[in-house]
């Protein structure tokens, strides 16, 4: 009798985007007999990192810790592979699962490489094609990718982008990405909390447009020029109000309370948990953001989304038609032009999302059964 070995699986997070995208994968593996799983966070985010580690009910077996003040991506990096190595040592792993594009991914995929332990790269293939922007994360996607074994794309677009960089095609997986996985479970598995859905009940005349912004590449007079035109457009528009969780960056705050503290209809709050920011994106007349993530989940929940970017490595939000990119537009005229006429925000209630069908967890441990 042919008895299958069990394979030992490490997956590493260490941010609130890498948590979400990697408990739908954490869940199934440890659903799955043929894996033994050891859970690493990094703590690249620690205060921002920690509810979702609830929500998903992820138990954390060694945390690295790396979070500090000021810290730059060359802290973070040595770090993780410092702490990985001693990890590796003692735990001995077939396999590395990594996340998307952040110096965590990064380095825990080159940590791997260095000690032969083969690399499975989730969220494979995107590029925006300027290495410096998003900053560092262009180059960590692109580095992962010349040292990762298993090539986890969302999409076709994905895996064609790979294909063209030389992988090869038996190491490139179709599987969707598993933001969808989460969004899905989240939506079907909770409520919101009684902040939020007060805010909710408090703003139910209102259409409520919803703000994140916290990438490097907005900081400056980028993100105050956006929160001004939100400023003077929910002014303007006394039917409207914005609602923003606030990142912690002092970048961002720093901004924010110069610009919107105190300002009538406008919302400024905390971050938000994942089963909280989902309640309001569901509820949003019109949400805007730098984010990643977020344009992955837009099109799950029929939401139309303003991209305040130079350019998306996610192209498949604008060719769906969900999304449109801000870049040098005038995000004021924008929000009026939709205001005065909702046709688009009215057509994209219906869109298909691209970016995966809620499978894409179980694709991705699928693969690593056979392989
Ligand atoms: N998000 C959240 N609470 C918030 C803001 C965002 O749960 O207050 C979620 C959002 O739904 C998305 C993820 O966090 O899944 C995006 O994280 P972030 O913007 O930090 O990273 P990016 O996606 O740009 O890498």
């Amino acid at each position: 009798m042919i008895t299958s070995q069990i394979k030992k699986v490490i997956v590493l997070f260490g941010t609130r985007p890498e948590a979400i995208k990697l408990a739908p994968v954490i869940f199934e593996l440890k659903n799955n007999a043929n894996f033994e799983t050891i859970v690493v966070s990094s703590s690249q985010h620690t205060d921002l990192l920690k509810p979702f580690l609830q929500i998903f009910n992820i138990q954390v077996d060694y945390d690295l810790q790396v979070m500090t003040d000021n810290q730059t991506p060359n802290s973070v990096c040595a770090k993780v592979l410092q702490g990985l190595d001693t990890i590796f040592a003692k735990e001995k792993p077939d396999v590395i699962l990594v996340q998307g594009d952040t110096t965590t991914a990064f380095a825990g995929a080159f940590a791997g490489f260095n000690r032969k332990i083969k690399v499975g790269h989730v969220e494979a293939g995107l590029r925006s094609g300027n290495l410096y922007s998003p900053f560092p994360e262009e180059a960590n996607r692109r580095l992962v990718t010349q040292i990762a074994d298993f090539h986890f794309a969302a999409t076709n677009k994905n895996c064609e982008v790979l294909k063209r960089e030389g992988i090869g095609e038996n190491k490139v997986f179709l599987t969707g990405n598993t933001v969808v996985d989460a969004l899905h479970f989240v939506l079907n598995h909770s409520k919101p909390s009684e902040k939020i859905a007060k805010l909710l009940e408090n703003t139910r005349n209102f259409k409520r447009i919803l703000l994140t912004t916290h990438r490097r590449e907005s900081f400056g007079d980028k993100m105050s020029g956006n929160l001004l035109q939100l400023k003077e457009f929910v002014s303007q528009q006394t039917d409207t109000c914005l609602i923003f969780p606030v990142h912690p960056n002092p970048n961002v705050r720093k901004i924010t309370n110069e610009i919107l503290a105190n300002c009538e209809r406008v919302y400024l709050l905390e971050p938000l948990d994942y089963i909280d920011f989902t309640a309001l994106m569901k509820e949003s007349w019109l949400i805007t953001s730098d984010s990643g993530g977020v344009q992955e989940e837009a099109p799950s929940l029929g939401k139309p989304l303003l991209v305040l970017r130079e350019n998306t490595e996610r192209p498949e939000a604008i060719e769906s038609g969900v999304a449109k990119l801000v870049g040098e537009n005038s995000l004021l005229e924008m929000l009026n032009a939709n205001y005065i006429d909702e046709s688009w925000i009215t057509s994209v209630k219906q869109v298909p999302n691209p970016f995966g069908d809620g499978n894409a967890a179980k694709r991705i441990v699928e693969v690593l059964k056979r392989n």
